[in-house]
Parts: C-alpha cells; sequence; structure tokens
C-alpha cells in the first residue's frame, strides 16, 4: 500500500512566496507521528510532504492520501482532495479544524479523524485494506501516549527546515481560554508521554537544542517538574511554551533554568484586565507582565510574548500602547495577532451569535486578517493597527532598546528580531484584503506611530 501524509500549505507558510521560509521553520510532529503510527505488518510505503515547503508531484501515485488541517489551510486541503479523488484516490482528513468543524470539512473528503490520531488512524488504515473504511472515526476519550512510536523525523529532509530538534511532552490544556482550539476540540485533559520515553527520544537524536511544542508544558506542575528534572542531566538548551503562572512557582522556574530552558512563549494576549477576564484567561494580570519579564531573564530565558488584537475593550489607542509597553519591559520578540474566532471555538459561537462574523473564507483565519467586525473600531482600523505594532516594535529604535534593556543571550536576540523585522515588513504584502474597500496597507514606523 502507499500511503501519502500530506500538510497543506497556508498563506503564512509557502515556500514560493511566503513569509516564512526555511529560517523560520521546524519541521512539525504531526506528520511525522502519522508516519510511526502506520503498523510495520501493513509494509507500507509512505511519502510526507509539508507543502510550506516543497511542492506535490502532480502524478502521485498513491493508494491513500492523509491531510491534516488546520483552517487557515482548509480551502487548500479541499481543492487539493478535490484533485486527488478526481484521480480515484482516496482521501482522508485530520487535525484542528476537522475536529471542530466535521460538517464542514467531512463532505470533502471519504472519511475524516476527529481527535487524536494515535488509536484511530491504524484503525482507519486497517478497515482501509479491508474496502470498509467509515465516514468518520472518533477519538476515544481514554487515550495514552504512552509506549507509542517515536516520530519519523528521518523522513523529512532536514536541510529544508531550522531544526528537526523538535519533541513534545504533553498535548492538551487544562485553560479554557475563550479564543483557543485546543480545550474545544481535545477537552482539558493533559495527555502526556512518560518522561523516561521523551528522554530516550532526544538521546536518540544527540539533540542539544531542542524545540517543546507542548501548548502549555506546564499544565500539570508535578509532571512538569519530573520532566524538567530528567533533562538536567542531558544538559541541553530547550524552548517552549508556557503560561505566565510558570513565574508564581519560583521553584519550578529555577528547575526549568536548571533544567536548559532558554527560551518561552507566551500568551499575554491583553494588557486590558477586561479583555482578559471575557476570554476567561484572567489568571493572566497585566500589573505582573513586568516581572514575568524580568525574572525569566534573571533566569537567562528570553521571552516571545504574544498580544492579540480586536478583543471587546479593545479600543483604537490599543495598538501603540501596547507596543510601547512591550519596548517598555523589554520583551525580547514581542508578537501581535488579530483575535481569530475559530470555528467550534467558544468566541466563534458569541461572535456568530451577534451576527459579527463578516467571511467565511477559512484562508482568512490566520491570525493575521480581520473576519469579524469589531466592537469598538473598524476591521481596518484593527487590521492597520495590528500592522502598526509590529513596524513599531521592530523598528531599530525598538529593536535595540529591547535587545539591550533584555540584555542575554544578545546575539540569538538579533537574530531572531532581524527574522520578525523582515515579517513585520513584509506582512502586508501577503494580505488578502479585496473585501475592504480601499485598503492601503504599507505603513512606516513614524506613521505607524501616528496611527
Ligand atoms: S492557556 Fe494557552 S493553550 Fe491553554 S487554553 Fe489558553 S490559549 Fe489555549
Amino acid at each position: 500500500m502507499k500511503i501519502a501524509l500530506i500538510s497543506p500549505k497556508g498563506p503564512l507558510y509557502h515556500h514560493r512566496g511566503g513569509i516564512f521560509k526555511k529560517s523560520l521553520r521546524y519541521t512539525p510532529l504531526t506528520l511525522t507521528t502519522l508516519a510511526s503510527l502506520v503498523p510495520e505488518s501493513m509494509k507500507a510505503e509512505i511519502k510526507i510532504y509539508d507543502e510550506g515547503i516543497e511542492d506535490i508531484p502532480d502524478n502521485l501515485d498513491v493508494d491513500l492520501v492523509g491531510m491534516t488541517v488546520i483552517t487557515g489551510s482548509a480551502p487548500r486541503a479541499y481543492h487539493l482532495s478535490k484533485k486527488f479523488r478526481k484521480k480515484g484516490i482516496p482521501v482522508v482528513f485530520g487535525g484542528p479544524h476537522v475536529t471542530l468543524a466535521p460538517e464542514d470539512a467531512a463532505p470533502h473528503a471519504d472519511s475524516i479523524v476527529q481527535g487524536y490520531a494515535e488509536d484511530i488512524w491504524p484503525e482507519l488504515l486497517n478497515d482501509f485494506i479491508f474496502n470498509k473504511l467509515k465516514p468518520a472515526y472518533i477519538q476515544a476519550p481514554d487515550l495514552s501516549l504512552a509506549d507509542r512510536p517515536f516520530p519519523r523525523r528521518d523522513m523529512l529532509d532536514a536541510k529544508k527546515f531550522l531544526t528537526t530538534h523538535v519533541f513534545e511532552a504533553t498535548r492538551g490544556c487544562i485553560h479554557r481560554c475563550d479564543f483557543c482550539v485546543v480545550p474545544f476540540a481535545w477537552g482539558t485533559t493533559p495527555y502526556q508521554k512518560p518522561v523516561d520515553q521523551i528522554v530516550a527520544d532526544i538521546k536518540q537524536h544527540w539533540a542539544k537544542r531542542i524545540i517543546f511544542i507542548d501548548l502549555n508544558i506546564i499544565a500539570d506542575k508535578d509532571y512538569a517538574a519530573e520532566l524538567f528534572e530528567a533533562l538536567i542531566p542531558l544538559n541541553l538548551k530547550w524552548y517552549g511554551l508556557s503560561t505566565t503562572l510558570l513565574i508564581k512557582d519560583k521553584q519550578l522556574l529555577k528547575l526549568a533554568a536548571e533544567s536548559g530552558c532558554a527560551g518561552l512563549l507566551m500568551g499575554f494576549e491583553s494588557i486590558t484586565p477586561d479583555n482578559l477576564k471575557i476570554s476567561r484567561k484572567g489568571f493572566n494580570s497585566p500589573e505582573d507582565y513586568g516581572d514575568v519579564v524580568s525574572s525569566l531573564h534573571e533566569h537567562n530565558i528570553t521571552l516571545q510574548a504574544c498580544f492579540t488584537f480586536g478583543m471587546d475593550h479593545d479600543m483604537p489607542d490599543i495598538f501603540m500602547e501596547t507596543a510601547k509597553m512591550a519596548i517598555k519591559m523589554n520583551i525580547d520578540l514581542p508578537r501581535f495577532a488579530i483575535v481569530t474566532p475559530f470555528p467550534g471555538t467558544s468566541l466563534y459561537h458569541r461572535i456568530e451569535s451577534e451576527g459579527r462574523i463578516t467571511t467565511r473564507d477559512w484562508e482568512l483565519y490566520d491570525g493575521q486578517h480581520v473576519v469579524f467586525q469589531p466592537r469598538n473600531m473598524t476591521p481596518e482600523e484593527l487590521l492597520i493597527g495590528h500592522e502598526s505594532a509590529w513596524k513599531y516594535t521592530y523598528s531599530f529604535s525598538g529593536m535595540w532598546k529591547r535587545i539591550l534593556g533584555s540584555g542575554i543571550q544578545i546575539p540569538i536576540s538579533i537574530l531572531a528580531n532581524i527574522g520578525y523585522r523582515f515579517y513585520a515588513n513584509h506582512l502586508h504584502s501577503y494580505y488578502n484584503c479585496d473585501w475592504i474597500t480601499g485598503f492601503k496597507p504599507p505603513i512606516s514606523p513614524k506613521k505607524a506611530e501616528a496611527a
């Protein structure tokens, strides 16, 4: 049996003309994990294609195609699926969009997988072999991540990525932020891999600088402490994602630093407490953000802090206020997104019930476009304001102030800031804003401040 596993391209990740090229990409784990789950007894010939870095051959000769679909890549997945099915190749969809909006995805595929694939992907393949493919497969709640095969990282071309040393200890999150797909797609049970199996996976790659893609690596603090302790003897550097709650647990923060944590991404989301409250992220408190940054820096940990614009309590001055605060606090890498009501989330249902969804063109659901009517500003103000925050924080003066103010890991920080500066200055080129009449995107940092 021949299987092709495909991650369709989205607007921001496209190797021809997309913003993120090799320099900012690390290998995705989804396809390599799916490949590892194909039972050896099937003796399948597997090919994997990350369309963000390579084209899919026109003459793809396979028996089955599996695609992982996020909302932003759904139109591309549907387009590809139509082509394959026309040639008689059955197509299976899985991933967050499929799990959250099965009614949207199902008509475009022969079968869909809702939830994590560990148990149902092998079952689906078995059904396929015996010509008994069902229209849908749903993950059972008693899923375990223990004793699973290691992802087949060898199947992706390492030269095309920043790193292949990407690992995962946990999945899911215990929180229920209303805009986040995680709790609505997979519930609030944090699934965990046994720590010794993660260590064995890291050791087999001789990895010394790794990325954990866990969405909230400290969701279960006892588990996090066990993991961090096990990482200490490996003497490596790691980067990952955590909530700001890490700073409230000084012992865990110290342990994270001792285990080699060199950089964390945290969702600050908003500097407005009312926004955090309505989005169920009240555990963030803006008055503590300065402490969060300085505590991380004291432990030689850099911070990517993500802010989201367009929430209901944002006024038109929020962009520059947030950008100035990010510079003042010396955040190593501030990131900005436009709040996106992904289908299936609580935010989507609320905005939809208020009649404020303005487009269901899923390709625009990428955190960089406005797909709804904001409460206190126009869609144009939100789009331009978001871009102005990027440009202002990544102006040369904004960059140097932050980098020197942070004072840690300066060479890496300079490189990362230059990468994001490029992103900030090219963001407008990839907008697909025909629906905004008269939109004139390019603006300079000076104009950004005036906006
Ligand atoms: S803390 Fe992060 S991962 Fe968890 S629900 Fe909120 S946004 Fe999602």
